[in-house]
């Protein structure tokens, strides 16, 4: 498993979390080698989860843009509405290898958060999930999935009450409880092995893109498109393709005019958080800067390190879509092909129409779409008012 990606990645932690860290990383090394727990996951991917996911010719929508096809990866047909459920199950699996009787996580969007309580349901594990206040408010039917799959929630006060925040309070959590507790983090970020074992996880998406575009229309996409918080859903696109000449576009949120949003990649510079080296938004000083998203599951100040380097080599480009536009896509996507989409992959919706209107009909483009709406109705509503 790659430690560093060119100079990112690594593992900056407190010497208490090492010796999780390492045993995290032999587990998997040990699992993915065993017949049996990749039937497991192979098994419980498809009967619990609902995978495969299809792979949608968006008709509609492509007759909008006017140019390239636009076909869409259903990961919000997945079980818990979002792509957070690949790692959820896998993680999930590999604690219980661990013999760890207990999970915790973060949340931003609450999609992780209930993916982790709905596998610390299926798997008999206690279950505790940080989330900072703010999320707390703005997500509240997500908080209410959880609580009623059997977690704690555990509100997060500090800081500016979101998602960076609750990652915080998760890892103080587990360093006290690193003996019993699994930390199961939700994005391809953090220290090693996370970025490495999150990706494995979520790869299954390129995968499948691969099989399914070459069946649907007899080659590989031209570009494939995902959103980018803490980039999982976006490696999970693109590990499978690197090796291919399909061009990556990752796509960040750029929040309201005037601001950095949470586009670490596109306005941030190197710098540590989380225990990894990437691209982080931070002021003159060094300090973590405020973000700002209309998605919570974007607003994330960092970026995992496998991006940054995708970034710096250029076989990935990153742009950042603002709120607005992220709402306009919400809204063509509800109307052209009867789909509510999370407010995340809207920003991916979004460039990905772009990119269409300056190709021609020939050309395929995929976009993974990372969630489905329902956990946002509130926000659209009030912001379409
Ligand atoms: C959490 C979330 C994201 C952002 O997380 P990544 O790790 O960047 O994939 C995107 N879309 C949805 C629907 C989410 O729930």
């Amino acid at each position: 498993m790659p430690r560093r990606y060119g100079p990112y990645g690594g593992s900056f932690v407190p010497e208490t979390l090492v010796p999780a860290l390492t045993e995290l990383e032999a587990a998997w090394r040990s699992a993915r080698r065993d017949p049996a727990f990749r039937r497991e996951l192979a098994r419980l991917s498809s009967t619990l989860g609902g995978r495969p996911t299809p792979l949608y010719f968006a008709r509609r929508l492509t007759e909008r843009g006017g140019g390239a096809q636009i076909w869409l990866k259903r990961e919000d047909l997945l079980h818990t509405g979002a792509h957070k459920f690949n790692n959820a199950l896998g993680q999930g699996l590999l604690t219980r290898r661990m013999g760890k009787p207990r999970l915790i996580a973060e949340t931003g969007a609450g999609q992780h958060g209930v993916a982790t309580a709905m596998i610390g349901s299926a798997l008999g594990l206690e279950t505790e999930v940080y989330m900072g206040e703010v999320d707390i408010e703005r997500q509240r039917p997500n908080v209410d999935r959880m609580r009623l799959l059997g977690a704690r929630v555990i509100p997060v006060r500090s800081g500016r009450r979101t998602l960076k925040d609750a990652i915080n309070a998760a890892l103080r959590d587990w360093i006290t409880n690193v003996r019993t507790t699994h930390y199961l983090l939700g994005s391809a970020v953090g220290p090693h092995p996370y970025p490495a074992l999150v990706a494995d996880f979520q790869s299954v998406i390129g995968r499948e893109i691969r099989q399914q575009s070459r069946r649907a229309f007899g080659r590989l996409p031209d570009l494939a498109v995902a959103c980018v918080g803490g980039g999982s859903n976006a490696i999970g696109t693109f590990r499978p393709l690197l090796r291919t000449d399909v061009e990556l576009l990752g796509v960040e949120a750029g929040g309201r005019p005037g601001s950095n949003g949470a586009a670490s990649l596109s306005a941030g510079r190197p710098g540590i958080l989380h225990g990894s080296f990437s691209y982080v938004l931070q002021d003159a000083d060094g300090q973590i800067a405020d973000t700002e998203s209309i998605s919570a599951g974007l607003d994330y100040p960092g970026v995992g390190p496998e991006h940054a380097w995708l970034k710096d080599t250029g076989r990935a480009r990153y742009v950042a879509v603002a709120d607005r536009d992220a709402l306009r896509a919400f809204h063509w996507l509800a109307r052209d092909e009867g789909i509510l989409p999370a407010l995340e992959p809207s920003h991916a919706l979004y460039a990905a129409l772009r990119e269409a209107r300056r190709r021609p009909r020939t050309q395929h483009i995929v976009v993974t779409l990372s969630g489905r709406g329902d956990k946002d109705l509130a926000v659209v509503l009030r912001a379409s008012r």
